[in-house]
């Protein structure tokens, strides 16, 4: 049997780590080819002057820590869509003019397109509508990726009408909104602001929390989470907005690395299709019923 072919389409070195990395690292140790699609090089990504002592660009030294994050997950490839990084909502990096941001948004869907041609992905994961937190670079890598299904398929992916047997399976990464909304009521106890968290204090955690995309996948992967330290260990210039000096607070976000959320554009989801546990589509595990189990067994 071929094995399957994964493909992240992502849009910044430390987003595939920071972000769904355990179900990546899970899926190539058992022998999926994983890919990673990055279509900028974090060049707007604040970065302390040490790591450039030698002279070297943001590009290149996150390009570096991409690759020993990609070893660190087993990743077998990493591409570049070659925009600029957009950097936050309203910085003056979205109107420069390679951009990921300022980019067109068929061409940009077009240059994914040829990756999907290429690779034959059985399944693909992309930003969420929200980009996660709102960044404009996830948000337009969403937005791309669904018109690269309108492209190379004919179909609307998350329509429920769609269908187009040959298109690969398609997820959004998400997170569950449950253990933030808690974060988000019981920070102010501790003297901090939901509503500006983050190195700029320009993340909204309160809103965020609010963004509610249905899980329709969730992969355990408590048994990745070494392989994802080391991942994000990688990445050593960027700081993630998961960071945390306060233990409870690293104790609640730890928590929620423990499962990683998808929600399924494509095929479209059915009205009461049990949550998968797997991003290929085996066949859904048995749900134990104990209302069923409790019946009495006619005699
Ligand atoms: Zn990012």
């Amino acid at each position: 049997m071929n094995p399957k072919t994964l493909l992240v389409i992502f849009a910044h070195p430390d987003d595939e780590s920071h972000g769904p990395a355990g179900t990546l690292a899970k899926y190539a140790a058992e022998g999926v080819r994983v890919h990673y699609l990055c279509a900028t090089r974090g060049e707007s990504g604040v970065v302390d002057s040490r790591f450039l002592a030698n002279g070297g660009s943001v590009a290149e030294l996150r390009t570096a820590e991409l690759d020993r994050a990609a070893a660190a997950l087993g990743l077998a490839s990493v591409s570049f869509l070659g925009y600029r990084d957009s950097g936050m909502a309203g910085s003056p990096d979205n109107a420069h003019p390679h951009s990921l941001c300022a980019a067109p948004l068929n061409e940009v869907a077009g240059k994914i397109a040829e990756h999907i041609r290429r690779l034959r992905p059985d399944a693909i994961i992309t930003h969420d509508q929200y980009g996660w937190y709102g960044h404009p670079d996830h948000i337009k890598c969403y937005a791309a990726t669904l018109r690269a299904y309108e492209l190379l398929y004919g179909i609307r992916a998350g329509d429920p009408e769609a269908y187009a047997p040959s298109a690969p399976r398609l997820y959004v990464s998400t997170f569950s909104k449950a253990m933030l909304k808690l974060a988000v009521r019981v920070m102010p106890l501790f003297g901090l602001d939901p509503r500006r968290h983050g190195q700029n204090q320009d993340i909204d955690l309160a809103e965020i929390a609010s963004w509610s995309i249905p899980t329709t996948a969730c992969i355990q992967v408590r048994a990745y989470l070494p392989a994802k330290d080391r991942a994000k260990a990688a990445h050593a210039s960027q700081t993630p907005l998961t960071q945390t000096k306060r233990p409870w607070l690293r104790a609640i976000m730890r928590r929620m690395e423990t499962a990683e959320a998808f929600n399924r554009l494509y095929p479209p989801v059915a009205p009461g299709e049990a949550v998968e546990r797997t991003l290929f589509g085996a066949a859904p595990q048995p749900v134990w019923n104990p209302a069923i189990h409790e019946l009495p067994y006619p005699v």
